[in-house]
């Protein structure tokens, strides 16, 4: 374009390199599959009314790369879910999630739940991620009390009756369903109609310039009506600042942001025992 009309170029060098990067991570994704290499989690408290100490937290994955360094998931996970192997990495969260919560159960508040990132994918085609939280699950129910599961309504549910078989076993086994990035993309009222969800998360984008923007404060009061009505559970994300706290806290079941904390590793919020 830069260059004027009519002139046309097959490959930017950026689109070049953008391309090798995500087949390189593809590549390296594949290698890590079986030993889970570099994956660790991180975990984001969620704030509730009644929150003297931390007890709602997002299990967030993080992966370090010997050659890339630390990669986004935001980067990571769309590229594991085009390749097929998302399914190990769930695995790996949800194996992450239930060791901790099994190895520190005694230092954690009672009431405590861990948020699982499930993918589309894991939902709509058959998931060992999805396996391994169902093992759990059978072999300790009391496990499901602690654990919310959080998904993304998204165009590439193929499979709608899986999906919806899944999510109904989860909620049976005693699972809070939580539906993530409410606002964006494809989630609607509707889909909470028809699927089943307990919570709503309202995305940061309607949450960031909430004071600033009247038709996001809008958008945000009406769901928190609609929610109401439906008799679901919010939580807002991204709240980064003490206004848009003060504004938020009566109305939302729950809030997540740096304004409370960023994503960190689980010890840095537990108590210590000695
Ligand atoms: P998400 O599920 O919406 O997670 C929230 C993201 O917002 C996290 O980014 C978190 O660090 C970030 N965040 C939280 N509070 C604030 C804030 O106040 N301001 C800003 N600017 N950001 C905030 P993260 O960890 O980079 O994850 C990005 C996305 O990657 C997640 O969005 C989720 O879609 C995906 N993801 C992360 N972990 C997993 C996982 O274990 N499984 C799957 N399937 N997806 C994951
Ligand atoms: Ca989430
Ligand atoms: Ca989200």
């Amino acid at each position: 374009k830069k260059e004027g009309k009519n002139k046309f170029r097959l490959f930017e060098p950026e689109i070049q390199s953008s391309i090798e990067r995500s087949s390189t991570i593809r590549k390296k994704l594949s290698e890590i599959c079986g030993s889970h290499y570099g994956l660790s989690l991180a975990y984001q408290p969620i704030i509730t009314h009644d929150n003297s100490q931390y007890n709602h937290f997002e299990s967030l994955l993080r992966w370090h790369d010997d050659e890339l360094g630390s990669i986004s998931p935001a980067e990571f996970i769309p590229i594991a879910e085009e390749s097929g192997l998302i399914h190990h990495l769930t695995d790996f969260v949800v194996k992450q999630v239930v060791n901790d919560l099994q190895e520190k159960v005694s230092r954690l508040p009672d009431d405590v739940t861990f948020s699982i990132n499930i993918s589309a994918f894991d939902l709509s085609k058959p998931s060992n991620g999805l396996s391994t939280l169902y093992d759990a699950l059978n072999s300790n129910p009391s496990l499901a009390k602690h654990i919310n599961v959080e998904y993304t309504e998204t165009a590439l549910m193929e499979d709608e009756a899986l999906v919806l078989k899944n999510l109904n076993t989860l909620r049976e086994k005693g699972i809070r369903i939580a539906l993530d990035d409410f606002g964006t993309g494809y989630s609607s009222m509707t889909h909470c109609h028809h699927f089943p969800v307990d919570i709503i998360k309202i995305d940061r984008s309607f949450i960031h310039d909430y004071h600033s923007n009247v038709a996001s404060r809008n958008i945000v009061d009406c769901i928190f009506y609609m929610a109401d009505v439906m008799g679901l559970d919010i939580i807002v994300e991204g709240v980064e600042d003490q206004q848009t706290c003060e504004s938020l806290k009566s109305k939302a079941f729950g809030m997540q942001g740096y304004f409370f904390a960023k994503p960190e590793r689980l010890e840095s919020f537990l108590q210590s025992s000695d």
